[in-house]
């Protein structure tokens, strides 16, 4: 894994400094895969595009924020070492930006999100935060409480069965809804090969009529 320079956004709210940390590399290693579309990748961190601000608490679109400085860019020559330290010492207020819970997922929806990329994008993470719990196995019969069903039910109106990961993606919501039939229609159409594991895996569980979540343990 390889960081980038360390992006410096200002709060559109209280103006203060959010620090983006930026990646030129990542990858899978020790990754782990949820038929739910998430991964838990060590070497590849989460970069969330909706963040909550570390000093106000406001839910901000990270790419929204005006960039106002960078740290530790390839462009700083060694001569250039007064003007980083100035920099540094210039934002030595910034944090790292927040991950949403759930619970900022939930009011954040219902004030209404009137870009459909960016609802998907809601919905999408509040499933996944939703279903954070129910990784540890504990807590896997968990059943999906009503915000969950209802975020589910109008995610799947906002994706495109044309598409093949869209296509899997629906039929793993129908799944943990409860709607196998719905669900197996939509596992056998041909897939393009590299998901036909995931498929496979996703269908297995659907015909035994499990609901929650699960690793998908590639061979
Ligand atoms: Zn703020």
């Amino acid at each position: 894994m390889i960081p980038g320079p360390t992006e410096i956004r200002e709060c559109s709210s209280c103006r203060k400094h959010i620090a983006q940390n930026t990646l030129i590399s990542g990858n899978n290693y020790g990754a782990v895969f949820w038929t739910d579309g998430k991964t838990d990748a060590p070497m590849l961190p989460d970069q969330p595009w909706l963040v909550k601000c570390p000093h106000c608490g406001a839910l901000l679109w990270i790419d929204e924020q005006t960039q106002v400085g960078e740290i530790g860019g390839f462009d700083s020559e060694p001569n250039d070492l007064d003007s980083e330290t100035t920099d540094a010492e210039r934002f030595a207020d910034a944090s790292p930006a927040l991950t949403p819970t759930l619970e900022d997922y939930v009011g954040f929806l219902k004030a209404g999100v009137h870009d459909k990329q960016k609802e998907r994008y809601v919905r999408l993470r509040a499933w996944w935060a939703g279903n954070d719990p129910r990784r540890e196995s504990s807590y896997q019969s968990t059943p999906l409480d009503s915000f969950e069903i209802e975020n589910l039910r109008v995610f799947i109106t906002l994706l495109n069965e044309t598409d093949d990961g869209d296509r899997l993606m629906k039929a793993e919501a129908l799944r943990e809804l409860g709607e196998f039939a719905a669900a197996e229609k939509l596992l056998a159409a041909k897939f393009a090969k590299q998901r036909k594991e995931a498929v496979s895996i996703i269908r297995d569980l659907n015909q035994k009529r499990i609901t929650v979540v699960e690793e998908m343990k590639f061979k």
